[in-house]
């Protein structure tokens, strides 16, 4: 009895020693143009997040498609953001100085099999008919190889790995908005297979985000049928 005693006494109190978990939150502007009333409701509201768990607030600039980056846009929204009092507590991350990260990240992808090249063209999978929530869905026409005589312009993940009529139906991804609540999505379905790298040889954001909010230690706040969700979520 006495050591069950000691034992959760010692269990309550190490708990009450461990440090919470450092709060890490971002801000990742466009720079293709000065910074607009909506982005700077969005910087406000990211860090007062950030200074509410006495985190860190992060600077991320997402200049990645940089042909509609604006030169000098980068440099006029960090004085907009210093001018309002909204102060980044580490270096600015510039994607645009990141090739390398994600094509590291991208080969790991193509040495896993979940990527493989596309030679289809926008006008071709505007074509084909399959329309989701957030436009044309990928019919999956290079999934299992490119047509003769064609060559790959682009890489896509796949939204399901090794589908067969055998496997089960993908489950939907599920995640908790803090203003919107439950936000559920069957990638497979709505989206299909994504482009991780353009044909312009440029990497989309879809990979570039994941990879940097790993690089800066910001935790995506992602849940699955099956694992423990979000508190907010557990109705
Ligand atoms: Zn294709």
């Amino acid at each position: 009895m006495w050591a069950r005693t000691i034992r959760s006494s010692w269990s309550s109190r190490k708990r009450s020693f461990l440090p919470e978990p450092e709060y890490r939150g971002r801000f990742a502007p466009s720079p293709t143009g000065p910074l607009h009333f909506g982005s700077l409701v969005a910087a406000v509201g990211s860090y007062l997040e950030a200074k509410k768990h006495c985190g860190i607030w992060l600077l991320r600039m997402e200049d990645l498609d940089t042909p509609r980056c604006v030169p000098g846009a980068a440099d006029g929204i960090l004085r907009t953001l210093e001018a309002c009092g909204l102060h980044w507590d580490e270096a600015v991350l510039y994607q645009s100085q990141r090739a390398a990260a994600y094509e590291e990240a991208l080969q790991q992808l193509k040495n896993s099999g979940a990527t493989y090249p596309c030679a289809c063209t926008r006008k071709e999978i505007a074509d084909s008919a399959l329309h989701g929530i957030e436009g044309p869905v990928y019919p999956g026409t290079c999934r299992h190889g490119i047509p003769v005589g064609r060559e790959g312009r682009a890489w896509r993940v796949r939204a399901v790995l090794n589908s067969s009529p055998f496997t089960p139906q993908p489950s939907p991804v599920t995640f908790c908005d803090a203003l919107q609540g439950r936000i559920s999505q069957t990638l497979a379905s709505e989206i299909g297979d994504f482009v991780v790298k353009r044909a312009d040889g440029l990497f989309a954001y879809q990979l570039a985000v994941v990879v940097d909010d790993a690089f800066q230690g910001v935790p995506l706040g992602v849940g699955h049928p099956g694992l423990s969700a979000p508190a907010c979520c557990g109705k």
